[in-house]
């Protein structure tokens, strides 16, 4: 487990059709707080319980979609030797430099066999508005919305996810939490990752046809009850619902998925165990995918496999 390393997904940057009603989506139903809007438009976004300067980037664009999913690292040496692990390892880098506008430090860029651009970065400026830290209440200002507690996952879905998986394990020290797989020849279907306690940081699902894609940006709520809450907001504000509130049986997470103006699914997803490095590997076979994915309904319906951005 990285304490040192890899320590957390760090933000998203989402691409949006329309950046007025992707705020008024994320900033007012949501309950996530516009930080800074960029000389190029772009938006920053973050949650009330993150400290860092933000956690979510919209981009306006003509096809929604995930741009780059970041995590930060826990100083900058790592990324000098994550870059070397990953070239060691056949992976192509970038190195981005510093940029004052997103408060963030280096980033180095790579790219997986699944199409999936991610970026490693140590610094970021704090939040004027993060959570207090001397005396602190448990928060600074009551939390709107669905109460986002701060960004948590992406599922993303592509070819070679054991390619993809393998970049994560080796050159980034992941823990692999569970897996779901065919039992004739062993492949997997979704394999999902770790770099901390949580029960996964990122998930590939594999679609033999499809690369690149994004199936969902996830944020953390504090309870069962907020995930009811979400349900509520989703109903009074006609926001497009995928399914739920309902539970995963892999994660064992509490869920609602849902969908942003743009077609980006959003997850909001409560609990999920508390995962060590020697916990052996979770396992389910592709006949049990529908109770590993919604414990409840035993089965996944077709819109869950099919609509990605
Ligand atoms: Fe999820």
């Amino acid at each position: 487990m990285a304490q040192k390393g890899v320590l957390r997904p760090g933000f998203v940057q989402v691409r949006v059709l329309d950046m007025d009603a992707s705020i008024k989506h994320y900033q007012d139903h949501m309950g996530l707080e516009v930080v800074s809007t960029g000389s190029d438009g772009r938006v920053y976004l973050k949650a009330y319980d993150e400290f860092d300067h933000h956690s979510i980037i919209l981009r306006e664009a003509d096809a929604p979609g995930l741009d780059i999913m970041a995590f930060k690292v826990s100083d900058d040496e790592y990324l000098d030797t994550f870059t070397q692990r990953l070239n060691g390892m056949g992976v192509e880098t970038t190195e981005i430099a510093a940029d004052k506008e997103q408060q963030t430090g280096r980033q180095v860029r790579f790219e997986t066999p699944t199409g999936h651009a991610f970026s490693l970065y140590a610094e970021m400026a704090l939040s004027d508005n993060g959570p207090m830290i001397k005396n602190p209440d448990i928060w600074r200002k009551e939390p709107r919305g669905m109460r986002i507690e701060r960004f948590d996952h992406c599922a993303l879905v592509g070819v070679d996810i054991k390619g993809a998986a393998n970049i994560f394990i080796e050159a980034l020290d992941f823990s692999v939490t569970e897996r779901a797989y065919i039992p004739d020849n062993g492949e997997p279907v979704a394999i999902f990752l770790t770099c901390s306690n949580k029960a996964h940081d990122v998930a590939f699902l594999g679609d033999p046809e499809v690369n690149g894609k994004l199936h969902h940006v996830s944020f953390n709520l504090e309870s069962w009850n907020d995930i009811g809450h979400a349900a509520d907001l989703i109903s009074r504000y006609n926001i497009s619902i995928d399914i739920g509130p309902t539970r995963h049986g892999i994660t064992r997470g509490q869920t609602i998925y849902f969908f942003d103006p743009s077609g980006n699914r959003n997850e909001t997803f409560s609990g999920g165990y508390t995962f060590y490095p020697d916990n052996p590997v979770r396992e389910w076979t592709v006949d049990q995918m529908g109770k590993a994915i919604f414990y409840y309904e035993k089965e996944i319906h077709d819109r869950f496999v099919q609509v990605y951005t």
